[in-house]
Formats: structure tokens, C-alpha cells, sequence
């Protein structure tokens, strides 16, 4: 008996590997792999992994092809890839991911910068991208990115997002997700978006990827799940943004969501102390500290020292 009125399961969608490192100067494949080894082991069900978009535009994630080839040796997890038009889902499908994710940018500005194409052109190839997703044996979720707000242009209509649902859901989109894309949302916004969605597409299941940008992204994450969302995205860490976002940063640390969610009672198959070993792990492979409140403070028991001034 928690207070709370909130499910029995969550299940959380591991996005260090593609969201977090899309920033990072490039990690050597090795340093990926190690990251990887230990994140599977955390116990986390379902990883997005890579994504198949220009080298150019994002050289971090210019090997997918080769982390995609380790991906057999895992077992247990469903790995995803994020992809940007119908080229990138076909690479994907290519390397044997076909559990594919496609971002399309509610607003029109956000979507030029970030697939060179406006909001209805990038809606209209989600039918192409589930048929290919299908044909291999996956599934396509449809992610709004600039759900609630865009860089560019400040607040997004709602009216956009339902848009984008309801042609993604009529085209073939198995799950929607709606990412907070420059972490601006608050947990009263968060809850309306996704009542509207939600009555827009009854029964599509829905996710959430939020930011910790403005300190928010966990009081989002809480107003989700209280408002029925079982599926949230989060990074190993804290680490992560998007480039094509000025001031976006830091996706909401996977030890400090499994962290509440585990003391709820809420399962997530998440270990704790796992997820901070692999926060070491990817601490090692970027060569900076990670932003994660819990993991600086040392971890879920561990106080800081007494303040000693100098
Ligand atoms: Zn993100």
C-alpha cells in the first residue's frame, strides 16, 4: 500500500545507447559494447540500441551497422533502432532490427532541421515504414518528437500531435510514444497531452520520453505512469539529448526512474545497483561524469560525507 494508484509493472525502455551517446564524440565500438554487456545485465527488457540516420549528421552512431552485427549474442532483450525516414528503416532492417522507432516532429520547423521535411511529409512514409517493419517480423512505434514544445517555435498545438497520431495509427504504427523533446514540459501539461492522445487512439499503447532538462523530467515521468502510462523511456545515467535541439539535454536517468518505481512497488525487472554499474560502465566510454542525481550522490544508501568547507 503505497498512497500512489499506480500499476503493478512499467516498463522501461533503455535509450543511453542511441539517445545518450547521439552527442558524445564517437565511442570506439569496444567501449559501446562494454556499456552494452553491462545494461543487458541490468535486466532491462527492451533497449533502443542505435539508429540508422546520416553518419554526417550524427557521426556517434555512424557504426549501427557494427553494433547491430553483436546484437545475437544477446538474449532475452528486444532491441530497437530509431530511424528517420524509409533509407534508415531499410539499413535497419538490413543489419536484423526490425523492431524499428520512427521520430516525426509535430512541428514543422523541428522536422525540417531534424529529416529535412516538413510534419505532413514525414507522417505520410510512416505506412511505407510499418509495411517494411511488418514484412521483417517487427513492429513500428511512432515517436512524436516537439510533442508539447519545439525549439524553434515555442509551444506546439496540441492539434498537431492528435494529427500525427491519428495518420501514424491509420498507417500502421503499433505503439506511440510523445517525447519532450527540449524538456520543457511540466507534469499538468504532461497529463492533458496525454488524455487527448490517449481518447485519440484508444488502445494503441502509448509511451513517454522526457527530459530532466529543467528538473521536471522525473515529476513527469510520475504524472504519466499516475495517469495510466506503462511504457517510459529512459537513459543509463542522465546522459543525452538531441542535436538538432539547441539546449536540450539530459534524458531522465534510468537509476533515479527505477530508483521510485522500484520503492512503489511498481516491477520494472530493473536491478538498481545494476543500472549504476552500467552507469560507471558508460561513464568509462564517454570519459565524462554523467549527470544523474542518484549516481553522484553514490547510489540509492550511500550519503555524501559531512560538508567540510575548505
Ligand atoms: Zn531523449
Amino acid at each position: 500500500m503505497t498512497g500512489l494508484d499506480l500499476p503493478a509493472t512499467v516498463d522501461v525502455r533503455e535509450v543511453g545507447m542511441r539517445d545518450g551517446l547521439q552527442l558524445e564524440a564517437p565511442v570506439p565500438l569496444a567501449g559501446k559494447l562494454a556499456m552494452l554487456e553491462a545494461l543487458v545485465a541490468t535486466g532491462v527488457r527492451r533497449i533502443e540500441v542505435t539508429s540508422f540516420v546520416s553518419p554526417r549528421a550524427v557521426p556517434a552512431l555512424a557504426d549501427a551497422d557494427e553494433v547491430a552485427a553483436e546484437l545475437h549474442r544477446f538474449d532475452g532483450v528486444q532491441f530497437s533502432a530509431l530511424v528517420a525516414n524509409l533509407r534508415g528503416a531499410q539499413r535497419a532492417v538490413d543489419a536484423g532490427i526490425a523492431h524499428l522507432e520512427y521520430v516525426v516532429s509535430a512541428s514543422d520547423s523541428h522536422s525540417l532541421a531534424n529529416a529535412g521535411r516538413p510534419t505532413a511529409g514525414a507522417v505520410a512514409a510512416v505506412g511505407e515504414i510499418a509495411a517494411l517493419a511488418h514484412g521483417a517480423g517487427g513492429s513500428l512505434e511512432v515517436i512524436v518528437a516537439t510533442a508539447w514544445d519545439c525549439p524553434f517555435e515555442g509551444r506546439t498545438d496540441p492539434s498537431r500531435v492528435l494529427d500525427v497520431i491519428s495518420t501514424g495509427v491509420e498507417q500502421g504504427a503499433d505503439q506511440l510514444c510523445l517525447g519532450d523533446t527540449i524538456g520543457t514540459v511540466t507534469p499538468r501539461r504532461t497529463v492533458e497531452l496525454l488524455g487527448a492522445v490517449r481518447q485519440a487512439a484508444p488502445g494503441r499503447p502509448l509511451g513517454a520520453h522526457f527530459h530532466d532538462t529543467r528538473g521536471t523530467g522525473q515529476a513527469n515521468a510520475l504524472a504519466a505512469v499516475l495517469s495510466g502510462v506503462t511504457s517510459l523511456d529512459a537513459s543509463v545515467g542522465g546522459l543525452g539529448g538531441c542535436p538538432f535541439a539547441p539546449g536540450a539535454s539530459g534524458n531522465i536517468a534510468t537509476e533515479e526512474l527505477v530508483y521510485w518505481l522500484t520503492d512503489a512497488g511498481v516491477a520494472t525487472g530493473i536491478d538498481l545497483d545494476a543500472v549504476l554499474t552500467a552507469a560507471a560502465a558508460t561513464e568509462r566510454a564517454v570519459g565524462h561524469p554523467l549527470p544523474s542525481s542518484l549516481y553522484r550522490a553514490g547510489g540509492r544508501n550511500a550519503p555524501r560525507g559531512p560538508f567540510v568547507p575548505d
